[in-house]
């Protein structure tokens, strides 16, 4: 069965919104297969965004992501990784629709409060060995 890696960064875990979050995509139908609240190392974020590493902004997204807790989390189902991405919404909150989490809750392109595998096999590679810490 399908799985992506969803992961709520720090500003939603202090804003309180962790609980809509996970009711967002049990109401739809997922299953959740993990779940770890923890501070990420530099390095694991560096790695996680290692794609971006050479944008303006990787180094502010990077402190962005370390700033505090984050919720990373395993959810299974059918096509979980595109649909996880409909219900995360558009990268800049500007444009992400009304309804979805980004969409609702964020304002900023930099602070656009969750993130989800973007392929299903990003997916397996984020769970699978980019992610030990969430076993741990
Ligand atoms: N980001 C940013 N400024 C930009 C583009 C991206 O701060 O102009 C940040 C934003 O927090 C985004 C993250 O970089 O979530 C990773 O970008 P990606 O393209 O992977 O988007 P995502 O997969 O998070 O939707
Ligand atoms: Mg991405």
């Amino acid at each position: 069965m399908e799985q992506t890696f969803i992961m709520i960064k720090p500003d939603d875990v202090q804003r309180g919104l962790v609980g809509e979050i996970i009711c967002r995509f049990e109401k739809k139908g997922f299953t959740l297969k993990g779940l770890k609240l923890q501070t990420v190392e530099r390095s694991f974020a560096e790695k996680h965004y290692e794609d971006l590493s050479k944008k303006p902004f990787f180094g502010g997204l990077v402190e962005y992501t370390i700033s505090g807790s984050v919720v990373a989390m395993i959810w299974e189902g059918k096509n979980v990784v595109a649909t996880g991405r409909k219900i995360i919404g558009a990268i800049n909150p500007a444009e992400s629709a009304p309804g979805t989490i980004r969409g609702d809750y964020a304002i900023e392109i930099g602070r656009n409060i969750i993130t989800g595998s973007d392929a299903v096999e990003s997916a397996r590679k984020e769970i699978g060995s980019l992610h030990p810490w969430i076993y741990e």
